[in-house]
């Protein structure tokens, strides 16, 4: 019999920490773990989820106003918010419930408290129960960060995002990246007036330069307002209710009725009892992990967000399962992180995988770019005068695809079927050999002279 009361104990039952639990368990270990909020973490309780539910909402707004051009008689429309943001949350109430039996059905133990570190092999539980295990493996993810100026707490994150009493008829979101781009999307659609202020002139920084700006001159065209260089300053509210960022630099304060703040998330290690342990962190404020996940404590791994490798659901979930199979599954494996698609859910979205064409020239000297800029078949017929940008980064001399990155419609769903050829190290010349599969916006892929 073992010393300890569980083999792991899993703390956080986000992506990262419920693969690891539910493999680890299957593989005959005696499984805990613990989750104050709910099971499914922000992927599936407050990420991409809940957020892709709501850009499937929001592109109605284009669709049914397109749907005239295809002969449609279509009423004058109205967006009801309650009863998409109810659907949205009753969904992410299946998916607790599903998470919640796989762990259950696995027989790992949930403690629906939070856990903090007491030890190398033991953790106290908010109840004040101690329980001890063989491992522990830290997966409580990322957080948003706020801005320290007087009256961040008027605004709002992507973690109350989704429980918006109604619309806001102007919304104000703070920052350049992700999840900026994506809700400046959502709440255009479903017609607030949307201004996205940012320190730099940026978005999406990393992204491919072009694409980039394609997306920011197509979001401008719509409506949606960018202020750039404007850090800010300070939130006032107002008697009415209402909203005023005064913003540090040139230009008039933004008066709104909601403020988002989407300025990057950081390891959520706060309160978590590191020092109990001694578990080191990086200079980015993440726990620092070799390439098995495992901290400077031999006992302790962490896996997901909170090591902020990739801040990418798919990245943690490679990684609980590389941790379990290694630890658990006698099978050492690592993650590898080259060519990791991404996505950005904007409208439209921005999908890209492997070396943009800036990293490619600097890492490969000689490289060849490929282009095609054109307008999708829906977009000419619907008289919506939005192109899409498809680019592949070839190696100079030996014609490898090195990487794709795409601005238009359903570039995610084309880009993850392409990621693969550029993973497995395909040429140009294989591109090429490759007949097109006509009519479709994919087909660019291969037609690219
Ligand atoms: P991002 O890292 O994408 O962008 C952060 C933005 O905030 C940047 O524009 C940055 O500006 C700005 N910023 C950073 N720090 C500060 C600061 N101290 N003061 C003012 N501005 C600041 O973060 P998000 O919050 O949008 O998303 C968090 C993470 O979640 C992403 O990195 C991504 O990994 C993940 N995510 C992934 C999604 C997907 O896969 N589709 C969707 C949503 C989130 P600048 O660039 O100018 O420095």
């Amino acid at each position: 019999m073992s010393e300890f009361d569980f083999d792991l104990f899993v703390i956080g039952a986000g992506s990262g920490g419920v693969r690891a639990s539910r493999v680890s368990a299957a593989y005959g270990a005696r499984v805990a773990v613990a989750e104050e909020y709910r099971v499914g973490g922000t992927c599936v309780i407050r990420g991409c989820v809940p957020k892709k539910l709501l850009v499937y909402g929001a592109h109605f707004a284009e669709d049914l106003h397109d749907a005239r051009r295809f002969g449609w008689n279509v009423p004058e429309c109205s967006f009801d918010w309650p009863r998409l943001r109810d659907s949205v949350l009753g969904e992410v109430d299946r998916l607790n419930g599903l998470y919640t039996e796989t762990l259950d059905k696995n027989k790992v133990t949930i403690f629906h408290e939070r856990a903090i570190i007491e030890g190398p092999n033991a953790v106290r539980l908010a109840s004040g129960k101690v329980v001890t295990a063989g491992r522990i493996l830290i997966a409580t993810g990322a957080w948003p960060v706020l801005p320290d100026i007087e009256g961040a707490e008027h605004g709002i994150t992507s973690n109350e995002v989704f429980h918006l009493d109604k619309l806001p008829r102007r919304i104000l979101i703070a920052g350049g990246g992700y999840i900026a781009n994506e809700f400046a999307g959502i709440f255009h659609e479903f017609g607030s007036q949307v201004t996205i202020v940012n320190r730099s002139d940026t978005i999406l920084r990393g992204y491919d330069e072009q694409l980039r700006d394609r997306l920011l001159q197509i979001s401008m065209g719509k409506g949606i307002i960018f202020r750039f260089n404007a850090p800010f300053e300070r939130i006032e509210k107002l008697e009415d209710g209402s909203l005023r960022a005064h913003l540090k630099g040139p230009g008039d304060p933004i008066d709104c009725d909601q403020i988002l703040f989407a300025m990057g998330r950081k390891p959520h290690i706060a309160g978590l009892g590191l020092e109990n342990a001694g578990i080191e962190l990086n200079d980015q404020g993440a726990i620092k992990v070799d390439e098995q996940n495992r901290t400077n404590v031999e006992s302790v791994y962490a896996v997901g967000d909170v090591t902020d490798r990739i801040q990418l659901t798919p990245v943690a979930i490679r990684e609980g399962q590389a941790f379990a199979d290694t630890v658990f599954g006698n099978t050492p494996r690592t993650v590898d992180y080259s060519c990791v698609p991404s996505a950005v859910f904007s409208q439209p979205p921005i999908a890209s995988v492997g070396l943009t064409e800036a990293e490619a020239r600097n890492k490969l000297g000689t490289i060849k770019v490929y282009s095609s800029d054109f307008r999708a078949m829906k977009n000419v017929l619907a008289g919506r005068n939005e192109r899409s940008l498809y680019k592949l980064v070839c190696h100079g001399e030996t014609g490898q695809v090195v990487g794709i990155h795409m601005i238009g419609p359903d570039a995610p769903e084309i880009l993850q079927a392409a990621a693969i050829a550029v993973k497995a190290g395909l040429t140009k010349a294989d591109f090429d050999d490759t007949v097109a599969l006509h009519p479709s916006m994919a087909e660019e892929l291969v037609l690219m002279k």
